[in-house]
C-alpha cells in the first residue's frame, strides 16, 4: 500500500478535506470579517508566517490568558503553541501585566535607562551567569550582533552553523549543506550575496565536520542551540557540547549559544541545566514574558577585548543596535519575568506537565503501532512522525511529513488543542493544566485511532 508514515495516504486525504472542512464550518464570524478585512494586508496576512499555520485560514484572537484562546467565534482552545515561545510562560502573566500597566504611566521609550534596567541587569547576571549584557528586540538582533562583535574580536569572516538550523532572519546563517558543500539556502526572498563567503555548514553532533570548518582558519564563532528545535528536534550526543566548546578554544572561534528555545530547559536555560560554557549566550522570545526583547551577553575577557577593539577605532555606525531596544516597558517586563515568573517553581511546574504530556503521546504512539518518536527538552515536546532518534539537521530534514503534520494539527486544533505551525511543538506553561494535556493526550489517540485504523 502507499504510505506515509505508516498511514496510507488515501485515507490521510479523506481525513485531512474532512478536517479542513470542519474548522471553516466552526468559524463563520471569523470567515466574514477575514473576507471583508484582510485586504489592506499584502497577500491577506499583516506577517506572511501566518499564512503557514494547517488549517484553511487563521483564527481570530479575541482573548489570551494562562494557556488558553478564544477566538471571535466564541471557540476555546487549549494553547500550547504559546506563540511559538513568546508566552511559553503564559498569556500576560500577572506580574508582567502589572509592570505593564505601571510602566504605561511612565512613557514607552526615550533611550535612556531605568532603575528597572539596573536591576534586570543584576537578575540576568544571576540567572544566565557571568555576562556582560545588551539588549535587542528580538532574537534575530541578538544573534545578529553576537556575530559582529564576534567578527570584530577574532577579525575572521564566516560564522559555523548547522545544517537545519534557525536562528532568526540572520542572513549570514542562512546556509545549508548540499553534497557535503556550504550552499546559500535556496529559499531567502531577494538574495543576491554570496553567504558562503560569510558562513560555513556543518553537521551537528559531527565534532569532525566542525573541525573541518575550524581548520580554514576562517571560521570567527561556531553558532548553536544546545538542541536542534527548529527543524525536527534533535538532542546533542552525549560529550558533543564539551567537544564544541574544546574546538572552539583551540581554534580561537568564539561559541555563541543561543537559548531562544532551549530556555525550555530549566533554569537558567540549557547553559544553565546542563553547565555550557558559552562565550556569547542568546535569549530572545519569553525572556521579558511576551514584550518583544531579546538579550545577548558577552563573557567579562570577550567584553574586554570588544572594548579594546573599540577603543582604535573612529566611532560612526556600529551596525548594532535598534532606535526602541532597550525601552522602559521592555525593562519593566524583563524584571518583572526574571524576578517572579522565571522561578524554580514555574519550572517545576512546566517540566512536571511536560513529561506527562511526553508519556502520553509515546503511549499512544506505541499503542497504535505508529513508526513515530517523541522528544523532550524540559517544557518543549515534540512528536516526530518518522522513528528516531534523529542524529543532525538531515535526518531531521527527512523526518518531516509535511502532509500528516498539517491533517494532524487541524485534526488537534478541531478538537481543542492548538500546537505550533512548522513542526510538531508543544510547550507547557506555567499555566498549563493537567486537564489540558490530558485533552491533548486524548485528541491525538482520537485521530491516531482513525489515521491507523
Ligand atoms: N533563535 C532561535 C533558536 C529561534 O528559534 C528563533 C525563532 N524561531 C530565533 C532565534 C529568532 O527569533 P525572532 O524571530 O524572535 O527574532
Amino acid at each position: 500500500p502507499d504510505l506515509i508514515a505508516g498511514i496510507a495516504r488515501t485515507r490521510l486525504k479523506t481525513i485531512a478535506k474532512r478536517e479542513a472542512e470542519r474548522f471553516a464550518k466552526a468559524q463563520p464570524k471569523t470567515r466574514a470579517a477575514l473576507a471583508g478585512g484582510a485586504d489592506a494586508y499584502l497577500d491577506a496576512v499583516p506577517m506572511h508566517w501566518m499564512k503557514d499555520w494547517p488549517m484553511p485560514f487563521p483564527m481570530l484572537v479575541e482573548t489570551a490568558r494562562g494557556a488558553r484562546l478564544t477566538d471571535i467565534d466564541g471557540n476555546e482552545v487549549d494553547d500550547f503553541c504559546l506563540g511559538d515561545t513568546g508566552s511559553m510562560f503564559g498569556h500576560s502573566p500577572e506580574p508582567v501585566a502589572k509592570a505593564i500597566r505601571k510602566q504605561a504611566r511612565n512613557g514607552l521609550t526615550y533611550m535612556l535607562p531605568t532603575e528597572a534596567a539596573l536591576e534586570a541587569g543584576r537578575l540576568l547576571t544571576e540567572r544566565f551567569g557571568e555576562f556582560h549584557w545588551q539588549i535587542a528586540t528580538t532574537a534575530t538582533d541578538a544573534n545578529r550582533f553576537a556575530i559582529r562583535v564576534a567578527r570584530a574580536v577574532t577579525g575572521k569572516p564566516k560564522v559555523l552553523v548547522f545544517h537545519g538550523c534557525y536562528h532568526g532572519t540572520v542572513d549570514d546563517a542562512m546556509v545549508e549543506l548540499a553534497n557535503g558543500k556550504t550552499v546559500t539556502r535556496p529559499g531567502l526572498t531577494g538574495q543576491v550575496a554570496d553567504l558562503t563567503k560569510v558562513a560555513a555548514c556543518a553537521e551537528f553532533n559531527d565534532l569532525d565536520s566542525v573541525e573541518a570548518a575550524l581548520k580554514t582558519g576562517e571560521i570567527a564563532a561556531i553558532l548553536t542551540e544546545p538542541v536542534m528545535t527548529n527543524s525536527c528536534m534533535v538532542l546533542p550526543e552525549p560529550g558533543f557540547h564539551d567537544g564544541l566548546r574544546k574546538l572552539a578554544t583551540k581554534y580561537g572561534a568564539l561559541l555563541i549559544i543561543d537559548e531562544t528555545h532551549t530556555i525550555s530547559s530549566g533554569l537558567g536555560g540549557y547553559t544553565g541545566v546542563h553547565g555550557l560554557d558559552p562565550d556569547i549566550f542568546v535569549v530572545g522570545k519569553c525572556v521579558a514574558g511576551g514584550m518583544p526583547t531579546a538579550v545577548w551577553g558577552l563573557r567579562p575577557k570577550l567584553a574586554k577585548a570588544y572594548i579594546r577593539y573599540n577603543a582604535g577605532r573612529a566611532s560612526g555606525h556600529s551596525g548594532m543596535g535598534t532606535t526602541l531596544s532597550a525601552n522602559p516597558m521592555q525593562f519593566a517586563c524583563l524584571r518583572a519575568t526574571l524576578a517572579e515568573v522565571m522561578t524554580k517553581a514555574t519550572y517545576d511546574h512546566m517540566e512536571k506537565g511536560a513529561e506527562r504530556l511526553y508519556s502520553g503521546l509515546k503511549r499512544v504512539i506505541e499503542a497504535h503501532g505508529a513508526p513515530w518518536h517523541v522528544v523532550r527538552v524540559g517544557a518543549r515536546v515534540e512528536f516526530i512522525c518518522a522513528p528516531g532518534p534523529l542524529k543532525n539537521g538531515t535526518e531531521a530534514g527527512a523526518a518531516h511529513m509535511p502532509e500528516v503534520e498539517a491533517t494532524l494539527h487541524t485534526a488537534l486544533l478541531n478538537r481543542g488543542c492548538l500546537i505550533a505551525p512548522f513542526h510538531n511543538m508543544m510547550l507547557v506553561s506555567p499555566a498549563t493544566k493537567k486537564r489540558q494535556i490530558d485533552r491533548l493526550i486524548a485528541a491525538f489517540d482520537a485521530i491516531l485511532s482513525e489515521l491507523f485504523a
